[in-house]
């Protein structure tokens, strides 16, 4: 049999998808049975040279994960998109953005701001922020960086992407389940989520037999204002649990730990934008009457940040995309009157 040639690539990464990879413990042996690593700068020494190299649609399948928020990831990927047969968004932030696309809440300047300028904790006397291009005057060198782009994207904003593993990591289950669909190349349409299941969360959930039929709540609670009843539905205590509205294949893994799902394995078929979905649902379970509106916006106040709960992971991918944003924090309004 011959080996798949893999490319592995990341982007704007955590690390928690390449940790995924050393998650297949010594299921590792078996993959390296059947697949040969022709790229994976994480693990070893390669350069955008060795991709260069390789002919166009060489190696069998590029594994991708992270959002594209620099001028080098997308160079990068597209070159690995022409050396490579199939495509695959590998992990939430490549298929939809993930949590680093809450970024698009703000602009680049806020981000650099709030990351160089403003943390108490950093000494930054000349005021420097990375730049494209600085001159090194005592090396008498140039340093160059690649672009911060505009907003974080998926990777398919950029290029072609054939096919989705979802998760935040993907479980290794689900990561065995992908590879197993890769190497025997019985694969569903272009475009389809590997690896997990096209079912909701709640169907694989150990406490679906508590969950009634209907749903309605007067209340809704944060984590830390409750201890929750680890044999209970979690939504029917009034944590925002987003499983009904999620794709399952992770094993319900937070649910196990008594935390409710804040929906990392994205959308199921079909909805095009998560987060409008969640916040639909969650419309439709609150126990108020049309009468009842202020009611209903106090316990919706109790949710200090909806955006951040219903568009967790997918925001750039969403409708509003990188439109939305934050209002100025008092701090950084304070900081721009001392200037
Ligand atoms: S999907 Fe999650 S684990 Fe993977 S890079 Fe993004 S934040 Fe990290
Ligand atoms: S709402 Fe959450 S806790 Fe309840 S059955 Fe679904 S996944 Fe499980
Ligand atoms: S329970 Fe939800 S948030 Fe937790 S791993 Fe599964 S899909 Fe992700």
């Amino acid at each position: 049999m011959n080996k798949l040639k893999v490319a592995w690539y990341w982007c704007a990464s955590c690390g928690g998808c390449e940790e995924s990879f050393v998650d297949l413990s010594e299921e590792l042996v078996e993959f390296f049975e059947s697949a040969d690593l022709v790229f994976c700068p994480v693990a070893t020494d390669f350069k955008k040279e060795d991709v260069e190299r390789l002919p166009d649609a060489s190696v069998d399948v590029a594994l991708i994960n992270g959002g594209i928020r620099l001028s080098e990831h997308e160079e990068m990927v597209k070159l690995l998109r022409r050396k490579s047969k199939i495509v695959v968004a590998y992990g939430t932030c490549s298929s939809w953005g993930g949590i680093p696309g809450l970024s698009n809440l703000y602009n680049k300047e806020e981000i650099l701001r709030a990351k160089y300028l403003d943390p108490p904790s950093i000494n930054n006397p000349t005021h420097a922020v990375p730049a494209e291009r600085t001159r090194l005057t005592k090396l008498g060198a140039n340093l160059e960086l690649p672009a911060f782009l505009d907003s974080l994207l998926p990777l398919n904003a950029v290029i072609d992407v054939d096919y989705y593993i979802p998760g935040c990591p993907p479980t290794p289950e689900v990561f065995k389940n992908a590879l197993k669909a890769l190497i025997s190349e019985k694969l569903p349409p272009k475009g389809s989520i590997i690896g997990a299941s096209d079912k909701s969360l709640c169907d694989e959930c150990p406490l679906n037999s508590t969950k009634p039929e209907k749903i309605l709540l007067k209340e809704l609670k944060r984590p830390h204002e409750t201890i929750a009843d680890a044999k209970k539905c979690l939504l029917t205590q009034g944590l925002l649990c987003l499983g009904p509205v999620t794709r399952g294949g992770c094993g319900a893994l937070c649910i196990k730990a008594a935390m409710q799902c804040t929906g990392c394995f994205g959308p199921l078929d079909g909805i095009a934008d998560y987060g409008g979905k969640a916040i639909s649902f969650i419309g439709t379970i609150m126990d108020y009457s049309p009468a009842e509106e202020e009611e209903l916006e106090r316990a919706y106040s109790k949710i200090k940040d909806w955006v951040g709960v219903v568009y967790k992971y997918t925001l750039p991918a969403s409708k509003l995309g990188g439109r939305v944003r934050r209002e100025k924090t008092k701090r950084q309004e304070e900081a721009e009157i001392d200037e």
